[in-house]
């Protein structure tokens, strides 16, 4: 019973999100500003996420087709792209850079954003293309209203903050080794047997369709992360029906438990048939994920470390999509998501070009990017990091930008694009510089500690009183950033009936910024707090005509019931 109410629970993707299937018109509409957005938002229409076109901005939606005369309402220009009927399927197609699409896939091109095309085919022709090379996604519907409120910045705003190298964070880096790195790779593709659930098993392939062997792959990341003494959970969901697992392992935050920070890759792979080692594709960013939960555990950090492996990404990104799914409709403090894909080619003697893609929706996804540049330089890693502002949505991390999650990929570059993808030639033995792979690693785990906001020199309490200057009333309500050099973001705090505040922040020195509307902002820096010690700054604002932007928190916790939601 149990089992049955958790897997009806957590039906979702793949077939029920999509719901494209209930007989309503799908059409692209160009959105211009905030107020369009409103508008749509309250309209009898199923959203399918937003796309760019060299020129505008489009969200896909689905449609009545009694009801379309409400789009003659908007101002905005809108397009029909598909008649309603049942049971249809829809799939984002992404060029290969060695293989241009087919010609009779382009003749039903529906539409285009900078990257893909969008196409009304079957489930079965778009895992023969992605089998063929080329990476899909599925549309699929989200729950969310589509007005909703950009995420906050991690730093306040604040950049380049990574000015020199933390020893401790060094450390954690230097851990990631080759002689691990290479047996951890090995395990995962079938080139000697590991020990799973006490037994020699050589993993064959992670193809999502080969049910018996991609279990005992999840059940060997399952046991991975138990034995480092991490909370773990296999999250089930059903997609193109058959029961996938996502592999979720947590290491709880000791300040702030429910700000998490997550690191992911997917763990299925290509080709359907046997051998399917998926080295680079995706064996590399689980790998990653995996060194980042063994190096991370061991330290101690204020905010929540996630670790996952998506399945069914070659489905069309079916794992991640019931995460971020699940995590919106449970109203999870997602703060920041780091996917690894593809991070371990690069061809011997070319530049060790890194990207890092961002969405040009989610301010907060380019500041992760730019926090991650910066820690290449800051750490002197052999990479050549660039930014893609408007980056690919062909990887898991696009299923949380869907959600309005800040979410960044990072992958190797695609101008050296891995000539053995979704092949069996795709190997352990096919790397041609492992060093370019434990950089990639090393990267991933540095960004994570440091959002993660160690715990190393212990904590105090930042607290106080803001008072109006002028009457010297209590001012409620006012919003404190709280920034200190040594941690990769700021930390926020709202002041109470009485203007009183208390924050607990790792020690050290910081800067508060002080802020309401209708007052001059403060802002006092050099606040040195000690360990085990509480810091005291009253302050006093002039009223005056101040605006400020005051960044919306990310979640809107009782913003119920949601649409889409269990
Ligand atoms: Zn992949």
């Amino acid at each position: 019973m149990r089992n049955i109410v958790l897997i009806l629970l957590s039906l979702g993707v793949c077939f029920l999100i999509p719901g494209y299937s209930s007989g309503e018109d799908l059409y692209q509409l160009a959105i211009s500003s905030g107020n369009d957005l409103q508008t749509i938002g309250e309209l009898p229409i199923r959203y399918f996420g937003r796309f760019q076109t060299e020129t505008e901005d489009n969200i896909l939606i689905s449609i009545d087709p009694l009801k379309t005369d409400v789009l003659d309402r908007l101002k905005s220009p809108y397009r029909k792209l598909a008649t309603a009927s049942e049971g249809k399927t829809f799939f984002w197609i992404y060029p290969n850079p060695r293989k241009s699409l087919p010609d009779p896939l382009l003749s039903v091109e529906l539409a285009r954003d900078r990257e893909g095309i969008l196409v009304d085919i079957s489930r079965e022709e778009a895992e023969r293309l992605s089998a063929e090379g080329f990476p899909i996604r599925l549309m699929v519907s989200l729950p969310i209203g589509i007005a909703s409120t950009a995420p906050k910045s991690l730093m306040g705003g604040r950049k380049g903050w990574v000015a020199s190298p933390k020893p401790v964070i060094q450390e954690m880096m230097g851990q990631v080794t080759e002689s691990q790195v290479y047996t951890y790779t090995g395990d995962l593709t079938g080139v000697w047997p590991v020990t799973i659930g006490e037994t020699p098993y050589t993993i064959s392939t992670r193809n999502s369709y080969r049910t018996a062997e991609i279990q005992k792959a999840g059940q060997h990341l399952y046991e991975f992360y138990k034995k480092l003494g991490l909370e773990v959970a296999a999250e089930e969901f059903i997609c193109w029906d058959t029961l996938q697992r996502n592999i979720v392992a947590q290491k709880k935050g000791s300040v702030f438990p429910e700000r998490i920070i997550a690191i992911t890759s997917h763990y299925d792979d290509m080709p359907n048939s046997i051998p399917a080692p998926g080295a680079d594709d995706n064996a590399s960013g689980t790998v990653g994920v995996m060194l980042a939960a063994e190096i991370l555990s061991k330290y101690d950090f204020g905010r929540t470390l996630r670790f996952i492996n998506f399945a069914a990404e070659e489905q069309g990104l079916g794992g991640s999509s019931h995460h971020a799914w699940k995590s919106y409709c449970s109203g999870e403090d997602l703060e920041a998501v780091i996917n690894l894909d593809m991070i371990a080619w690069n061809t011997a003697g070319s530049l060790p070009d890194m990207e890092i893609h961002a969405s040009p929706m989610i301010p907060a996804s380019l500041d992760l990017s730019e926090l991650l540049q910066n820690i290449i330089e800051g750490y002197g890693l052999g990479l050549v990091p660039s930014i893609n502002k408007s980056g690919s949505g062909r990887s898991d991390h696009a299923s949380f930008w869907g959600f309005q999650f800040p979410a960044l990929m990072a992958t190797e570059s695609s101008k050296d694009f891995n000539p053995n993808y979704h092949s069996s030639r795709d190997t352990l033995s096919s790397f041609e510089n492992l060093n370019y792979y434990l950089d990639m690693i090393k990267a991933g785990v540095a960004l994570v500690a440091h959002l993660g906001g160690l715990v190393e020199e212990g904590w105090g309490y930042l607290g106080g009183k803001v008072i109006q200057a002028e009457t010297s009333e209590p001012l409620p309500n006012v919003s404190i950033t709280i920034q200190n050099p040594s941690w990769g973001y700021a930390l926020s705090t709202t002041t109470d009936g009485n203007g009183r505040y208390n924050q607990r922040v790792v020690s050290g020195n910081h800067s508060l910024t002080y802020k309401i509307n209708g007052y001059a902002p403060k802002t006092i820096s050099e606040v040195l707090v000690a360990k085990d010690e509480t810091v005291t700054r009253d302050v006093s604002l002039l009223p005056g005509n101040f605006y400020s932007l005051i960044y919306l928190p990310l979640i809107i916790k009782d913003y119920a019931p949601k649409k889409g939601c269990p």
